[in-house]
């Protein structure tokens, strides 16, 4: 009896002690060093951990046969052992072979080190292996293949093994354990998600959702659980648009801007002349400031159709009619980029132009707030710095972001509280089909600019192998000895065993071998600080750097027209959308440019999605040609768009996902739904903006 008591208390007080709001240290095997490790992946509590989805799966093919095995690429082969197993010492290494075979052919296996293989494999008994064939003196090789029974690889294929994104330090087997062991407080997990919904949509509850997204039973299961918690993603998206469109669809034009002589006299000093797109969208806008309800209007150019001329027109209209204008940017190097074009085009005009980013000094801060409330300072740019409580406008009338797509809805309608209902202008290069345009801009009218400026040559593409590499790089030379600067991207920042993916640190010392001393190559990557970036974004744009080594943190709106080469290494890893952000870089100014793109499989797949960035420059078309492309079996990986706004979501690979959360939304529509009550503090709290 005592002994039952004793038990039960125990569990009780197992129960009663965790909450799924524990930081994850209270998990049983993580200590404190761990839980530094969980916290760079963004993992404070066991919630977080739970929301750490896999990102992908480990699954076990069906076996080929040895003579229909591709060169080159892992595959599984079911052999028996034809042979004895050799230990020969080789060197300080110890080399053990054997050879295999099936209906189809042999292959010999080799192992460094593992003698004891001798008294795992008798002749004529079947295994798996897993591993690379490749040809040596004619003959079919795999060197240190994974190797099972029938029986454990039977178990294996009927399940799928998570793989989490990791940190150095912390392994796949210690974050799995760490989900495992979170699991049972999945039971605290609230759905905030209507009911009505749920059983309209015939959603999967979202506990099994998260549950099988971490330990799925199959492929199709693992699909479902995932497009629930896309949903979730757009629902609660959609709902916050469906709330900013109430706020501020109908507000009427506080500030009317009427007066646009300025606006006639810079275009007449711009030195080329204004695309259709640009021409068109600036007449939109024009209409919309001197209207009678507020501005909310979206631009939409592929990358360089010059949506900044067009940014800078509406400010300048807006302060010569007496009103000051933000200008919020999602990097500090594109906010300084901007602030040096605008204040450099709008100062003949007498437009008195800031910059607020994260690393302004703290008493420079302090000026700018007060000029700012004092109405001394006309146009502020600058990144999320500008949405911080202490900034605060005397006449705030417009409000610009630049590559809104970067940007939560919650950010901008932030700045947009900034000033009275201000008129709302934001500028993306998202190729974006019009359909999903509808869903994601609901709220904001939209200006297409289609055209490219007309001198501007097209980009010359291609797709090559590793092999073309040093004809790259002599390529790289000669336009540098014209002067010109090149960009090189790499996917990862530091050497990581889990990717094999070129890195810019290492990439970079690799090129200054190859390079004489006199090319000057630096890199860039997320991971620099603030300063550190401008410094290096500084120097390239003052082409004091040749070849900029970056990951994509190069992607966003960045302008230097002296750049004309854009490589991209492991071009396959990442979507067409993004790839085509890249290439943007180049083919801003006069002379040829070219994007090289190189691929390290001969993957068809991969190649065949290239091909659509090979032939084409327009990002509408590469956008509506990756739908097709897409099968539905394509749903992790590489995201299409590049966009940050989802963590798991991605508008292209499920737009059908995308397309039945704003159903929702109509549905709670119909039935007059309050909101307004589905956005309290605790439901934000577990949605991610
Ligand atoms: P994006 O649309 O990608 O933001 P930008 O506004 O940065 O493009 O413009 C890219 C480059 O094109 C800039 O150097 C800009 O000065 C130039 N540009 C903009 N409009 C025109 C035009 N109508 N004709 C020629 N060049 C233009
Ligand atoms: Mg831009």
């Amino acid at each position: 009896m005592e002994f039952i008591v004793a038990y039960s208390f125990a569990l009780e007080w197992k129960v009663r002690d965790m909450y799924i709001s524990d930081k994850v240290d209270s998990l049983k095997g993580i200590g404190p060093k761990t839980a530094v490790l969980f916290e760079k992946l963004n993992v404070e509590t066991i919630d977080d951990l739970l929301r750490l989805y896999p990102r992908n799966y480990l699954s076990f093919d069906e076996p080929i046969a040895i003579g229909e095995a591709e060169i080159g690429r892992r595959v599984t082969i079911k052999a028996s052992i034809q042979s004895y197993v050799d230990v020969k010492k080789v060197r300080s290494l110890t080399l053990v072979t054997c050879m295999v075979k099936d209906g189809s052919g042999s292959v010999k296996l080799t192992w460094y080190n593992s003698p004891f293989l001798k008294q795992v494999f008798h002749i004529g008994q079947t295994f798996l292996f897993v591993g690379v064939i490749t040809i040596r003196n004619h003959q079919l090789v795999m060197e240190h293949p994974e190797y099972y029974t029938v029986q454990q690889y039977e178990k294996l294929q009927s399940s799928l093994q998570p793989v989490y994104p990791l940190t150095e330090g912390l392994s796949n087997k210690v974050v799995t354990k760490a989900v495992t062991n979170a699991l049972p407080l999945l039971d605290q997990l609230v759905d905030h998600v209507p009911e009505q919904v749920i059983r309209q949509f015939s959603l999967m509850p979202l506990k099994e959702a998260v549950r099988g997204s971490h330990f799925p039973e199959n492929m199709e299961k693992l699909k479902e659980c995932r497009n629930r918690l896309v949903f979730d993603e757009f629902f609660w998206f959609l709902v916050h648009m469906r709330i900013m469109r109430e706020k501020t669809v109908k507000a009427e034009n506080r500030f009317p801007i009427t007066e646009w002589t300025a606006v006639e006299e810079f275009i007449g000093h711009l030195p080329f002349s204004l695309t259709k797109g640009q021409e068109k969208a600036i007449e939109e806008i024009r209409k919309d400031l001197s209207g009678a309800t507020v501005m909310n209007r979206l631009v939409q150019g592929d990358v360089g159709s010059g949506k900044t001329a067009v940014a800078e027109m509406a400010l300048l209209a807006t302060v010569k009619n007496g009103y000051q204008a933000a200008f919020m940017a999602p990097t500090e190097v594109l906010a300084i980029q901007h602030y040096e074009s605008v204040s450099k085009e709008l100062e003949p005009f007498g437009i008195r132009t800031e910059l607020l980013v994260g690393s302004t000094r703290i008493s420079e801060k302090r000026k700018i707030y007060e000029a700012l409330a004092a109405g001394k300072i006309d146009v502020l740019i600058g990144t999320h710095a500008l949405i911080q409580d202490k900034v605060c406008f005397k006449n705030l009338a417009l409000v610009i972001t630049d590559e809104q797509h970067r940007f939560g809805v919650r950010q901008r309608a932030l700045l947009s509280e900034k000033g009275q209902d201000p008129h709302v202008l934001v500028m993306s290069a998202t190729p974006i089909p019009r359909t999903l345009a509808i869903i994601m801009y609901g709220d904001l009218d939209i200006s297409v600019m289609k055209d490219m400026p007309a001198e501007r040559k097209p980009i010359k593409n291609c797709v090559v192998g590793p092999k073309y590499r040093p004809t790259a790089y002599k390529f790289m030379g000669e336009q540098i000895k014209q002067g010109h600067q090149i960009y090189i991207i790499c996917p990862m920042v530091e050497a990581s065993e889990n990717v094999e993916a070129e890195n810019v640190i290492e990439y970079r010392e690799s090129l200054l071998e190859v390079f004489p001393d006199n090319i000057r190559i630096e890199y860039l990557h997320g991971k620099m600080t603030p300063d550190e970036k401008n410094t290096i974004m500084r120097k390239f744009a003052d082409q004091k750097i040749d070849i900029l080594v970056s990951t994509t943190v190069i992607e966003v709106g960045i302008n230097n027209p002296n750049a004309t080469v854009m490589m991209i290494e492991n071009a396959e890893k990442f979507g067409l959308a993004q790839l085509h952000q890249l290439r943007g870089r180049v083919g801003r100014g006069d002379a040829q440019s070219y994007c090289i793109m190189l691929c390290s499989t001969e993957r068809k797949e991969a190649m065949d999605r290239l091909e659509i960035l090979n032939q084409s420059n327009d990002g509408f078309y590469i956008a509506n040609e990756d739908l097709k492309l897409r099968g539905p079996g394509d749903f992790f990986g590489v995201r299409q768009s590049g966009d940050l706004l989802f963590h798991l979501g991605d508008i292209y690979n499920d737009a059908d996902v995308l397309k039945q959360a704003n159903d929702a939304i109509a549905y709670l529509e119909k039935e007059q739904y309050p909101f307004e009550e589905l956005v309290n503090e605790e439901v934000i709290q577990g949605v991610q903006l």
